[in-house]
């Protein structure tokens, strides 16, 4: 419940012009409900119209992305780019390729990357695209026509020094191979090499693919020793989805002490008692790119259980839920509550519902906001972009060191935060207002702008 008369008049605004973006508002909520802890104390916000602009993105591009499929048919999708913020930097953030993503999807993530760019002590503001184009089941020539079609509009619209997008769901090195190559083609520079993500040879750094699932399990490993004196050795883990967070997630925390005994994609999720076998699970989805069920047909005792959200009945200590928003409501929350997990570390954006949420708190789960914990991706696309800016490449050893630093910055950055604010041990509170501090002092600033 809101209960600040500015807060609330501005998330009033946002109800009556965007009360179509269901997505969107959401996460506004979230972001204003830690923000009244603070903002009794910042008078000069209102005086300067902060939150309206704040919840507003700078710029919105719709496009159409017209591309031939093999069969010679034309199809059509639309295409996004919203730039958010650019208070403390150029626009930066991923790109999604799912039939779900609409402009309440793109406008949610943008707003989400601010907080969590600011977060990462690195200078980008947020953005966020994408388009409703399914690459799933499409060959590789009809992906590399999608991605050439859709960088012939976006590719105005970005650059080094204005905006860099990297990938999400459904864009992964392949994707972003295709665009980079469609950019430079069309520019005829390598300008920093713009995307993010992009190839090891050429320009990619080591250790982006790994980043956001390594960096969510140094957050959790942080938060674990500093809040209860734990750490993953011998826990049981849920991690959901089986995309490029959660492989990663899986592994590092299997190399932690951790034991993942499920995951999961959007058909159903798999239970593997002994632990999963993270070379076969691999194997399945990055080379054959099949269904986690097949995970169960070719892995003695596993089992595969049709219907994703279910992975929460699972009996387990950690929670990682990796895969897309709102992918555990109350019933999962519930679930996770009575089977005794002690705790929930977001590795995609916004997966709890806003009910899970309050649920998993008031339960007294130690629980972290995927804006701070899943931050380890964006954090090592920035460091793709200073190893390009001084054409050097990092070990993989430095970049995951580096990436380690700014998982722990990240934590006590929030942990200070949630003490300032009276809410000891509140990493949400800590992360919408920390990260938030940083972006309202850049656009004080800098003026009405
Ligand atoms: P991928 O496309 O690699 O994997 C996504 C996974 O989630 C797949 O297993 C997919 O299953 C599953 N999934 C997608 N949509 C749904 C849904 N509606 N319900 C249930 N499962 C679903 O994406 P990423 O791993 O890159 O991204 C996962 C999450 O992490 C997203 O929220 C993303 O925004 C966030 N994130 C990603 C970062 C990155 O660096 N990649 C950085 C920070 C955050 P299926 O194959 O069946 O569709």
């Amino acid at each position: 419940m809101l209960t600040n008369e500015y807060l609330k008049r501005v998330y009033g605004q946002v109800e009556q012009r965007d009360g179509q973006e269901p997505e969107f508002l959401q996460a506004v909520r979230e972001v204003f409900e830690s923000l009244e802890l603070v903002v009794d104390q910042h008078p000069e916000w209102e005086q300067a119209g902060l939150m309206e602009r704040f919840v507003e993105p700078e710029r919105v591009v719709e496009f159409r992305v017209p591309w031939v499929d093999d069969a010679g048919r034309t199809r059509v999708n639309r295409g996004y780019r919203v730039q958010f913020n650019s208070a403390i930097g150029p626009y930066k953030g991923g790109l999604r390729f799912h039939p779900s993503v609409n402009l309440s999807v793109i406008k949610f993530l943008g707003f989400e990357q601010v907080l969590k760019n600011s977060l990462t002590t690195l200078p980008m503001g947020g953005g966020k695209g994408g388009a409703d184009f399914d690459p799933k089941g499409k060959s590789d020539g009809e992906v590399m026509r999608f991605c050439q079609s859709f960088m012939t509009e976006l590719y105005r619209h970005i650059g080094q020094f204005t905006d860099t997008p990297a990938g999400d769901i459904g864009v992964g090195a392949r994707e972003v191979g295709y665009l980079y190559g469609q950019y430079k083609r069309i520019v005829g520079r390598f300008e920093g090499g713009v995307l993010t993500g992009k190839g090891l040879d050429f320009g990619g750094s080591l250790a982006r693919t790994q980043a956001t699932g390594y960096g969510l399990c140094y957050f959790a490993s942080e938060a674990l020793a500093h809040l209860h004196g734990e750490s993953f050795q011998g826990k049981t883990v849920l991690v959901s989805g089986s995309g490029n967070v959660a492989q990663y997630a899986a592994e590092k925390c299997t190399a932690l002490g951790g034991r993942v005994v499920a995951m999961s994609d959007s058909q159903g999720y798999v239970y593997d008692a002994r632990g999963i076998d993270l070379e076969k699970l691999l194997d399945i989805k990055q080379r054959r790119r099949e269904r986690i069920s097949v995970y169960a047909q070719e892995v003695p005792g596993a089992e595969y259980h049709p219907g994703c959200r279910d992975i929460w009945t699972v009996p387990c200590d950690i929670a990682m839920p990796c895969a897309s928003q709102n992918e555990m409501d109350e019933a999962g929350a519930k679930a996770l509550v009575s089977q005794g997990a002690m705790a929930v570390f977001e590795g995609a954006n916004m997966p709890l519902t806003p009910e899970a949420v309050e649920l998993v708190r008031r339960a007294g789960l130690l629980y972290s906001p995927g804006k701070a914990s899943n931050a380890g991706g964006v954090a090592v696309s920035g460091l793709e972009m200073s190893q390009n800016s001084l054409r050097l490449s990092w070990s993989f050893q430095e970049v995951d060191e580096k990436l380690r630093g700014i998982m722990g910055q990240i934590y006590r950055a929030c942990y200070n935060a949630s003490v300032k604010c009276g809410r000891p041990g509140d990493l949400m509170a800590g992360a919408n207002i920390a990260g938030f501090l940083k972006v309202a002092k850049a656009m004080l600033a800098q003026g009405v702008v």
